[in-house]
């Protein structure tokens, strides 16, 4: 990333001061005002929770990460997300067979975190399984715990918004000049599994938006957060893709609130197959398609200079 300020290479980008009037002016995610004079209570934030992603990973804060200010609100709220995605993503992580540090905090992190809409049931409970009658025999299904919807759409806009300004602001410190990222225009597509990467949908709008300017494309936490912003012209819609402790990636746009984005118009249908039907509930599945690594082209472009 180039142009961005208070940007060193390979460090953390930081817009914090103690003084609110050399700190960012407008809470990056609900966009109150929360500089000098302002009554509302406000404090650190790191765009990555520290907690997100497996420890150590930020290198005694030598990694790349964002501080900011932001509303106490918004940050509490934003803590209670994270520890519910990364919960959920780490136990499906591919670095819990690399690492055994991180297999170690899958496992306490399941133990210890809370289903979002089940209350009072440990996610590492909450395996959804499902028994499947064909004629004369059946089997059974278990599905690891799965990320809550709405908690997972609300992080990555926090986490959008954030990068947003980041990359669109000349001096956040200067009210007049801070870019701020309503959250009706963010769009969600869809989040997916790693065993999934190579879904047609996906590798259909990787190849849409392959050539489009890139404004930010990080890795950082030892390539336990990625996150990817192009944009195809100013004034156009911009893409976006987020991936969460190796498992998980999200991916949408951002664009006015309405009619479905260009981007995301005609893409493939992804096919789902149903296998019984009983009243009400339906249950479907869909073959995965996973993404060799070297097709794996979704983080690998370079960075514009906005400069
Ligand atoms: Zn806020």
């Amino acid at each position: 990333m180039t142009g961005i300020f208070r940007y060193k290479l390979g460090q953390p980008v930081t817009w914090y001061d103690r003084r609110k009037k050399r700190s960012n002016q407008y809470c990056l995610y609900c966009q109150r005002f929360i500089g000098e004079g302002s009554e509302i209570p406000s404090n650190k934030e790191h765009l990555i929770g520290k907690n997100f992603v497996p420890g150590g990973s930020f290198d005694n804060g030598r990694a790349f990460n964002f501080v900011f200010r932001a509303c106490e609100q918004c940050n509490t709220d934003k803590s209670r997300l994270e520890d519910h995605v990364s919960a959920t993503t780490l136990i499906s992580s591919p670095g819990r067979g690399m690492d055994e540090k991180v297999d170690d905090l899958a496992r306490r992190k399941s133990n210890s975190s809370y289903h979002p809409t089940q209350k009072s049931m440990k996610l590492a409970d909450s395996n959804e399984s499902v028994t499947l009658n064909f004629g004369d025999f059946s089997f059974g299904l278990v599905a690891p715990p799965q990320t809550n919807e709405r908690y997972r759409n609300r992080l990555a806009l926090l986490q959008v918004q954030g990068l947003y300004a980041l990359i669109t602001s000349s001096d956040p410190t200067n009210k007049l000049s801070v870019g701020l990222l309503p959250s009706e225009n963010c769009w969600v597509l869809g989040c997916y599994p790693r065993s999934d990467w190579g879904n047609s949908q996906l590798i259909e709008v990787t190849r849409r938006c392959e050539k489009w300017p890139c404004y930010a494309n990080i890795s950082t936490a030892n390539g336990y957060f990625k996150a990817l912003m192009k944009r195809e012209a100013p004034d156009n819609e911009w893409f976006w893709a987020l991936e969460w402790n190796k498992s998980t990636r999200v991916i949408g746009c951002l664009a006015p609130p309405g009619e479905l984005p260009r981007l995301f118009q005609g893409l493939p249908e992804l096919e789902w197959k149903v296998v019984t039907s009983e009243g009400s509930v339906t249950h479907r599945y869909r073959e995965e398609t996973p993404l060799p690594e070297d097709q794996d082209t979704l983080f690998s472009a370079q960075v514009h200079d906005c400069a």
